[in-house]
């Protein structure tokens, strides 16, 4: 049983909470319209946490420096957004662990809200690290994780962590379980989940998983460039992500519920596009699905009473290669079915289209959301539970 903060006295405490505050920067390096999202997804949680007066540790990471410190990857635009979205003044230290942080920390007051730096400029959270989770929990003395996102990472403020401190479930991941937990135990058929993008390496071990689950699989994106490959199927320069093809050769994709794209927008060494059939990439790049495709999956969608989508169908950032994602989610929107979408590009994508309101849960997981449904138990689920 996960545990939640219901009837957990939090009067006054000393609160590390982590976020999955991994939002888009723009090019002026601010979080720009809609893009806070996933800020405003955690609110239920800081707001109950000031509510009861705690005095909170907030962490989070910020895109993939990699264990290094870099600039443009500060949390500083999250300091700033969520203090104009709050009303209300949110410090913040240039660094997440070591004596400065800790002497910060313990001057910080009931009700006041203390921002961590970007917890991936050390490589030891990434490494599940004891020392550093150790650091980080001296900061505390409870644990929340509100991160659905990152809860398929062992991470050491996801994992780690929960071996020094009272450990809990915040408000949104206990809602995004309920409702994911649900959505699982009794779909409403024909159930139909599509995957897309470019995250292969997590995407694609699960589908196996997935199939015992859905009545229909639709593939596009990196991810199906990765099946189409596994299969044998001659995809000449497309994108392949950082999958072992070898470990996803083992995957048995023969399942007649697994849908691949039948047909491709390719583009050619100059750039230029042309329509291809699957089989037929020659030396040029997939970078969306086809028109024929676009049919047959609308069709399959229109016909589900259960829709999961994570994951965009082709490059949808560049206009060119946007219809495939675009069809896709005019599709989704208007099938009379029960809707729930994940993933960071995917509900960007939604957004630009003006569709994200068609949607009735939106989760702020994507890899840990198709993982979550596959039934795996998550690292950082499984840590709350001890
Ligand atoms: P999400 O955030 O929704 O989980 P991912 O992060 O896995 O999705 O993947 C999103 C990215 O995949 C987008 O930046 C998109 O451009 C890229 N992508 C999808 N299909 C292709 C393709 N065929 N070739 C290159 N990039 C692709
Ligand atoms: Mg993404």
């Amino acid at each position: 049983m996960l545990k939640t903060i219901h009837n957990l006295n939090l009067k006054n405490k000393r609160v590390f909470l982590r976020v999955g505050f991994d939002v888009p920067l723009g090019d002026d390096g601010k979080i720009n319209g809609k893009e806070d999202w996933r800020i405003r997804a955690n609110l239920p949680t800081i707001k109950y946490l000031l509510k009861e007066n705690c005095r909170i540790i907030l962490a989070t990471h910020l895109g993939r420096p990699k264990g290094k410190i870099v600039k443009n990857l500060s949390v500083e635009p999250i300091q700033e957004k969520l203090s104009q979205i709050l009303n209300l003044p949110i410090m913040m230290v240039s660094d997440c662990v070591g004596p400065q942080v800790k002497k910060t920390a313990d001057k910080v007051q009931g009700g006041e809200i203390l921002l961590l730096e970007n917890l991936r400029f050390y490589q030891e959270e990434e490494e599940n690290n004891l020392d550093f989770a150790k650091k980080l929990a001296s900061l505390a003395e409870i644990y929340i994780n509100d991160a659905f996102s990152v809860c398929h990472r062992q991470h050491a403020s996801i994992c780690a962590i929960t071996k020094f401190l009272p450990s809990y479930a915040g408000l949104l991941l206990e809602k995004e379980i309920g409702i994911l937990s649900e959505a699982i135990s009794n779909p409403k058929s024909p159930a139909t989940i599509i995957i897309g993008g470019a995250k292969a390496k997590t995407k694609v071990p699960v589908i196996e998983y997935l199939l015992d689950k859905f009545d229909n699989i639709l593939v596009g994106g990196i991810v199906a460039n990765v099946i189409l490959k596994a299969k044998g199927i001659d995809i000449g320069n497309s994108l392949l992500s950082d999958i072992d093809l070898d470990e996803a050769k083992k995957i048995s994709f023969k399942d007649n519920k697994l849908h691949i794209p039948v047909d491709a927008v390719v583009c050619n060494d100059k750039n230029k596009i042309i329509l291809s059939a699957i089989g037929r990439i020659g030396d040029n790049k997939i970078l969306d699905i086809g028109s024929e495709t676009v049919g047959v999956y609308s069709k399959i969608i229109s016909n589900s009473k259960t829709i999961i989508w994570n994951g965009p169908m082709g490059k949808f950032e560049e206009e060119k290669y946007s219809k495939g994602t675009k069809k896709i989610a005019q599709a989704v929107a208007e099938s009379a079915a029960y809707k729930i979408v994940g993933g960071g590009d995917t509900i960007f994508a939604l957004s630009q289209f003006g569709l994200i309101d068609k949607i009735d849960f939106v989760s702020t997981g994507g890899g840990s959301m198709l993982e979550f449904l596959s039934g795996k138990k998550l690292p950082g689920l499984e840590a709350l539970e001890n």
